[in-house]
């Protein structure tokens, strides 16, 4: 299929305004913003240039995508959400590739499970299996209160229940995916042109991507660690797990039309922003280096000076700190900690920009570590205390320092790209009906975006989704 078929088959596809009821999350990027704006939105313009590269390699995709992007209704917007995660991986894959070597669901028979796709980097055959969670409630959910990161005691998480609003692990998300994965590639491997693929799972996350890191990894209950509290099994079919920081540039995308961390395309890796943090799965088969580099993943370990990266226990979210090594104190002393901590942050630190990761880890072990021999726990305290002072002290310098002019350029931007999309809209309102469409297409305005925009209201650009 050529861009110009893919573009228009999309347009097509997704419903305009001209019936009250056909609601999707990508009608005003695809119908209004073209008639306000007079050029395509920026957001189809990289989803049909994604889908015009994959299906150079696998016939068919960019209409089947098209199809089910169309198919989801704007209550399920979410799920519009989970094939661009798809597409994100499959477009990195389809780079890297040898010779553009990609196969989406890739079986023998049709009953087969599957993973989503196979491709081969300098000679060596992998399997991918792509998740993408819905987080977009959860994201607006865990701004207040404690978010719960990796699994904590009953005692720990009713103490905490009790005396704060806490949003839950997402730790069973990741554990399921890595179950369903496990199942798909134990029949995958069956096959024996498959058996020797590397599988690998994508997990397409947002930019907090510590949470389904602690999941993994964290050592008092991480899902590859001896202490894993999935005790069913121990996964060893998968060889490792790609943690994708990137549903957050969607959702940008989305809203505001804009992205960051020098990403200019919301389907593409950006090698050297960290966009991918590689967990081997210590069970399973070492994969290659050239396979992690291709895929410009990190080893979390390399970043721990990047705080948020760390494995934690809990985040309270409003003062931005978070809290790991619990587990590495007396139980005593939990509850004495936690009192602590929620009296000393409890104070909300003014964010400008509350979506860029900014998190201070506190580790406890580190503190003990750093502590006397012999002390006791008293003087733990006394030292987490100073410590969460200065840690205070320090996101609150940075905050002013840098997020506030950050955040006030943002919204200028986006103030003054609103309000012109807005006179645009209202102008070309009163354009003459008997004269050419404002978008530029070939009928007169009566006939094009007269009809097509007939139930559509002028929103706010950034509450074009919701
Ligand atoms: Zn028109």
């Amino acid at each position: 299929m050529g861009y110009d078929e893919i573009v228009q088959l999309l347009e097509s596809k997704i419903p305009d305004y001209s019936k009250s009821s056909e609601l999707h999350l990508l009608q005003f990027h695809v119908h209004a913003y073209k008639f306000i704006a007079g050029k395509r939105h920026p957001m189809v313009v990289m989803l049909c240039k994604a889908l015009f590269n994959l299906d150079q390699c696998m016939q068919g995709y960019a209409e089947t995508m098209i199809e089910r992007i169309a198919s989801f209704n704007k209550k399920n917007f979410e799920q519009v959400i989970q094939v661009f995660g798809e597409i994100h991986v499959l477009m990195r894959a389809s780079i890297v590739s040898d010779n553009k070597f990609i196969v989406s669901e890739p079986r023998k028979k049709k009953t087969d499970k599957n993973p989503e796709l196979r491709s081969v980097i300098n000679g060596l055959f992998y399997a991918a299996e792509v998740k993408t969670p819905q987080l977009f409630r959860y994201s607006n959910q865990r701004q207040s209160g404690f978010q719960i990161t990796s699994q904590l005691s009953v005692e720990n998480f009713d103490f905490l229940k009790i005396n704060e609003k806490i949003v839950t692990s997402r730790v069973l998300t990741v554990r399921d995916y890595l179950v369903s994965a496990e199942e798909k590639f134990k029949a995958y491997t069956e096959n024996d042109e498959y058996k020797n693929d590397f599988r690998l799972l994508f997990i397409v996350w947002d930019d907090y991507i510590n949470e389904p890191i602690s999941a993994l990894v964290g050592p008092y209950s991480g899902l590859f660690t001896e202490n894993s509290f999935h005790n069913e099994s121990n996964f060893s079919i998968i060889d490792g797990v790609f943690i994708v920081r990137h549903q957050h540039q969607f959702y940008r995308m989305l809203q505001y039309g804009e992205l960051v961390n020098s990403y200019t395309d919301v389907f593409q890796f950006v090698k050297e922003q960290f966009p991918a943090a590689f967990i081997q799965n210590p069970y399973g088969r070492k994969v290659p280096e050239s396979i992690l580099l291709n895929f410009g993943a990190i080893n979390p370990n390399d970043v721990f000076y990047l705080a948020e990266y760390q494995t934690t226990d809990f985040v309270d979210w409003r003062s931005g700190i978070a809290l790991s090594g619990l587990n590495s104190i007396s139980q005593e002393y939990h509850q004495r900690v936690f009192n602590l901590f929620k009296d000393l942050v409890s104070e909300r630190i003014e964010r400008y920009i509350n979506d860029i990761a900014l998190f201070s880890n506190i580790n406890l072990s580190k503190i003990m570590e750093n502590l006397e021999q012999g002390s006791d726990n008293d003087v733990l305290l006394e030292k987490l205390k100073k410590t969460i002072f200065s840690v205070i002290r320090v996101q609150q310098h940075q905050v002013e320092d840098r997020e506030k002019k950050n955040w006030e350029s943002y919204n200028k931007k986006r103030e003054m790209l609103n309000g012109h999309l807005k006179d645009l809209y209202h102008q070309k309102k009163k354009s003459e009906l008997e004269h050419p469409c404002p978008c530029g297409g070939k009928d007169i305005y009566e006939n094009c975006c007269f009809i097509k925009l007939s139930n559509y209201n002028y929103v706010s650009y950034s509450d074009s989704i919701g």
